[in-house]
Formats: C-alpha cells, structure tokens, sequence
C-alpha cells in the first residue's frame, strides 16, 4: 500500500466541497462517485471514511481527450464527503484548512446566495485556492445535452435561446466573483487557475461537464501545488479528526483524514480532547470494506497502517472526549510530552475570546466553535463560555449566573440537549438557541434580545 522506498513522495489533493445550500454539493458529491463507479470495474474509486479516492487513471477514463495522464504525477483526488463550509472550517491542519483546494458550488439560476459568500470569505481568509461549478445548466430552457462532449462543445452546440441565457447567468456568476475581489472566467480561458478563477458549468443532474471539473481540479494540484503535495509516506502520521463515533464492538474511535506520514496499527497517538490531549494507543484502523461485500460482511475491515492522503477510522481506548476538528498525532522519533505539547499549540490557535458575562456557546466542533466565536464578535454579542459539546446540565448552570437578562442564554450550533439536562432548562430562567446555520443562530438571539427590551421599556 504505502511505498517504503521512497522518503518523498506526491500525495492526494484533498479537496472539498462548499455552496449555498440546496446549490447542489450533495448531488455533485454523489455524481462524482457515481460516475467513477460506472466508469470501471470495481476499485475505481476507493471509498474511504469520509472521503472518496479518485485516481488519475479514473479520471483520465471519464475525461477523454481532455486530459493527458502523462502529464500529471499526483495521485488523483480525495474528495471530503461531507459538503458545506461548516465542514470545511472544522478540518483544520497545522493552523491552515485541511482541504487543499475547494469547489464552490453555485447553481447558475440562483448565483450568489448568503452562504456563497460565507463561503467565499472562508476561502478568502484561509487562501485555498477554488474552482466554481457553476451548476444545474440542464435547468436552462432549451438545453440539449450532448452525452459524452466536453461542455464547451455542448455549450457551443446549444441553441441560440439556451445559449444566451446560460451566458448570462454564467456572466452573471462571473461578475459576482470579480465584486467579491475574484478575477474569474469560463475555464477553458483560463491560462493560470492561481490568479484566475475557473468557472466550469455543469450538471449535477446529467453528469455533464463533471469531468471538465475532475480535469481542472487535477491540472491545478498539478501546475500550482505539487511542492505542497509532496510528504515523508514514512513519517509519524499526522491528521484531523473529522467525527468522534461509537461503533459497536469498538466503544469511541476518531474518523480522522490522514495530510502526511502514515499510521500504523499499535501506533500511540495523540488526539485533542476535550478538556486535555489524550495520549492513546491504537487498536484498531478500520476502513470500509470494498462495496460489493458492504452487505454480506461486517462493515469495516482493519488495515495495518495507512498513509496520506487517506480516510480512516481509529479505535482505540480513552477517545469519548476527543473533538472534532482537532489534531490526530502519531508519536515516532519524538516523545509523548513533545507531541502533546505540539497538540495543545495547535489548539491554542482556535481562541475564543470571553468575558465574565455573556451567552453560553456550545457548537459540534473546534471549527463551528471559532467560526460561532466569530460571528458573536461581529455582532458584538459578548460569551461568557464556549465549548465543543451537546448542551449538559452544566452548561444551564453556567448560563443563569450571567447577570443581565438578555444574556441568559445557550446558543447551541449543530449540538442537542441531552435528555438529563431537559428538566433543568425548564426550571431555570435561560432561553435556548439552537440552529445549523449560524448568522440564523445569531439573528435569534438578536431579535430575542430587541424584543426583551422593547418589552421593558
Ligand atoms: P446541497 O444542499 O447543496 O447539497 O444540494 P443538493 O445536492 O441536495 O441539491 C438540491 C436540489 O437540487 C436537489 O433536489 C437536487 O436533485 C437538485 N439538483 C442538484 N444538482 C442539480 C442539477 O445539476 N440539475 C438539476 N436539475 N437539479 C439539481
């Protein structure tokens, strides 16, 4: 699996994949795969957890003429299953995002949504580079597909009605991208995808220009980040966990993605937990068993080790208190104290200002937590506490001793109540939030806090 012989070696982009919702990411997602399924015979695609491997091969199988395998020495792609920004701000690697490119999914009736420029500000602040799908061109009135062309010739072999109206929303997607500060055109007149941003229309629906996308994505890991591809396959393993899960049979384990080195069985880890580092030795590394035995066989396969750019899932003693979003550290050549030092650095960088009164914040993950922490600063909304957590009965307690009105309250992100915290919400006096989008999340507690005082008055 992992070459030995070589120290140097090329690893898997990881890209992922973010948009407004109902923009089309899920489908988009499920298109990719599909069509890497069908485009051979079983091991096309490699199903990790959390993650989809696209090899070069696959690629170059779906996109014909328009690509060159030859030309390319990165592995393919791994794609994130998991779409949306909140995803994409959780996976953090070494203070930067663990993807390293993006796909902004824009549907090309709708063009820039709010959560479109949420998006692009993430992209903007963390500088990974993207590419626009520019989605959902079947939907143009008129539009004819033209199985199996690359989706400039289809466009062109459009009719006069279909083709001025995709220009324009396209033009449309195009001007949205340079007022966000974003020089960008139609990517087959893109010379450098650094300084320009590639718009790629397509369908997630009829899987055209799908491939167009697979083979801009690859040429820009190509041209642009090959240097930042390369890794030591045989390095201490370095990753971020993605989703902290009890399997039966195995109690908590960390599906973590894989950025560098490679994990081997027996391995000790070090893995953010929630109140310390937890200093643990793997059990068990556990992936997928190939599609067509899913249902016959248990679920997982171990594996030996594994090696970057890969999905895993990790079992090992102690991990019910790992978090999302934080660092998986494999310890070799250096000591436990050292990697754990490194670990609490890492976490460190995720800082959540409070002050000694506030709302209480409990979000799904490190990166919700930050990204929360931030809107609340925006707003100016001062947090008296913030964690990574389902809301416990503790957090209730914590909220009531805020010492103005409007401030008592849990704002709650892509977290529940637990059930033994029920009673004690309906005794106290907090009011509780919870949302999946975050400036709905924060307009709540607004409108809440105007209403109160428009009520006092
Ligand atoms: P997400 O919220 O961004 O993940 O969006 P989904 O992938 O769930 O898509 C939202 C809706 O748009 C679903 O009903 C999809 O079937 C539909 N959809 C997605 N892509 C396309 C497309 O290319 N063409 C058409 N006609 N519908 C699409």
């Amino acid at each position: 699996m992992t070459d030995h012989t070589h120290a140097d070696t090329l690893r898997t982009p990881i890209v992922a994949v973010l948009g407004h919702v109902d923009h089309g990411k899920t489908s988009l997602l499920d298109t990719i795969r599909g069509s890497a399924v069908s485009e051979g015979e079983a091991g096309a695609i490699t199903q990790h957890i959390g993650a989809t491997d696209i090899p070069l091969d696959t690629i170059s199988g779906m996109a014909g003429e328009l690509i060159d395998p030859s030309d390319f020495d990165l592995p393919g792609l791994l794609f994130i299953d998991t779409p949306g920004h909140h995803s994409f701000s959780t996976l953090r690697a070494r203070g930067g995002a663990l993807a390293d490119i993006a796909v902004l999914v824009v549907d090309v009736n709708d063009g820039f949504q709010p959560q479109t420029e949420e998006a692009i500000d993430i992209l903007r602040r963390t500088g990974t580079p993207f590419v626009v799908a520019a989605n959902k061109v079947d939907t143009t009135p008129g539009w004819n597909p033209q199985d199996g062309e690359p989706i400039q010739r289809s466009m062109e072999a459009q009719s006069e009605r279909a083709k001025s109206m995709l220009d324009e929303n396209l033009y449309e997607i195009i001007g949205q991208l340079s007022d966000a500060g974003f020089s960008a055109d139609l990517y087959w007149r893109v010379q450098d995808f650094q300084k320009n941003i590639g718009v790629v229309p397509l369908s997630a629906l009829t899987g055209e220009g799908v491939p167009d996308l697979l083979t801009v994505l690859m040429g820009l890991s190509q041209r642009f980040m090959k240097e930042e591809m390369a890794i030591d396959v045989t390095g201490p393993g370095e990753g971020t966990v993605l989703e902290v899960k009890d399997e039966r049979g195995f109690g908590a384990t960390v599906d973590t993605v894989v950025y560098d080195g490679v994990i081997r069985n027996g391995d000790t880890v070090v893995v953010g937990g929630q109140d310390e580092p937890i200093v643990t030795e793997i059990r068990a590394l556990l992936r997928p068993r190939p599609l067509a035995e899913i249902r016959t066989e248990k679920e997982f396969e171990k594996v030996g080790e594994i090696g970057a750019a890969a999905g895993v899932k990790i079992a090992a003693p102690d991990l019910d208190q790992a978090m999302a979003g934080a660092p998986v550290r494999v310890v070799r050549d250096r000591t436990v104290d050292q990697v754990v030092e490194e670990v609490k650095a890492e976490l460190a960088e995720i800082e959540v200002e409070t002050a000694d009164n506030g709302v209480v914040v409990k979000a799904d993950t490190l990166g919700s937590l930050e990204a929360m922490a931030n809107a609340l600063r925006e707003a100016e909304v001062p947090i008296l506490r913030a964690e990574v957590g389902d809301i416990a009965p503790r957090d209730i307690a914590v909220a009531e001793t805020a010492n103005q009105d409007e401030h008592k309250a849990i704002l709650g992100f892509n977290v529940d109540l637990l059930q033994n915290a029920e009673s004690d919400l309906e005794n106290a006096d907090v009011k509780l939030f919870k949302n999946e989008v975050i400036y709905q999340l924060v307009e709540d507690y607004e409108r809440y806090v105007e209403e109160k005082q428009r009520a006092q008055q």
